[in-house]
């Protein structure tokens, strides 16, 4: 088993940005920026930025969400360390609050097509099946995708109640 940071051989990932703190429009491009910077990471497409209403706690601001899908060499525990890296130098402070307000958020949503479940990993992100603000903009750069488990995206965009959710770019 290897230890390093990098495996070496370049997977598909799609990164979920949430937030809803802070000018969250720009906190969005800025957290795509920073993701896009990271060594053994390459940008490769993003979606367009998406309002909704809040999951969970009500008496928090709307969030702004979008998706971007990259390259990348890292190992996923690399990679969930290196995004929750980025969160916290973008203000990120954990409330405690489940689903609570955040200044940025970043969800490994798919890694190539691999299944992981360990005690920090879940991948596929266990929210993608129901969650119009990740499926909308998923679809949007990923539309003949296959997300394992849970099958095409066309199929669970089509179940997913859409309510809400205002593409803003
Ligand atoms: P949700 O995961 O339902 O979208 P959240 O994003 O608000 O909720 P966080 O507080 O950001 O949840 O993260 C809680 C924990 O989720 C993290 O510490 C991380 O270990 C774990 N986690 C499990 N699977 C993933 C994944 N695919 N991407 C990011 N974090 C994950
Ligand atoms: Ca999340
Ligand atoms: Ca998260």
């Amino acid at each position: 088993m290897s230890t390093g940071k990098a495996h070496g051989r370049e997977t598909l990932v799609y990164i979920g940005l949430g937030s809803n703190l802070d000018n969250p429009g720009e906190q969005i491009l800025r957290g795509m920026a920073a993701v896009a910077e990271l060594n053994g990471c390459r940008f490769l497409a993003r979606s367009g930025r998406y309002v909704s209403p809040p999951m969970g706690p009500q008496d928090q601001p709307d969030y702004v969400n979008a998706v971007m899908a990259i390259d990348c060499v890292l190992w996923p525990a690399s990679l969930l360390d290196q995004l929750q890296a980025i969160e916290i130098r973008h203000g990120r402070v954990r409330s405690g609050v489940r689903w609570g307000a955040r200044t940025l958020d970043l969800d490994i949503l798919l890694y190539g097509q691999e299944t992981i479940a360990t005690a920090d990993l879940i991948i596929p992100h266990p929210g993608i099946a129901e969650r119009a603000f990740v499926l909308v903009p998923l679809a949007e750069i990923a539309p003949g995708l296959m997300i394992p488990g849970k099958g095409p995206i066309a199929d669970l965009l089509e179940r997913c109640p859409k309510d809400g959710l205002i593409r803003i770019d």
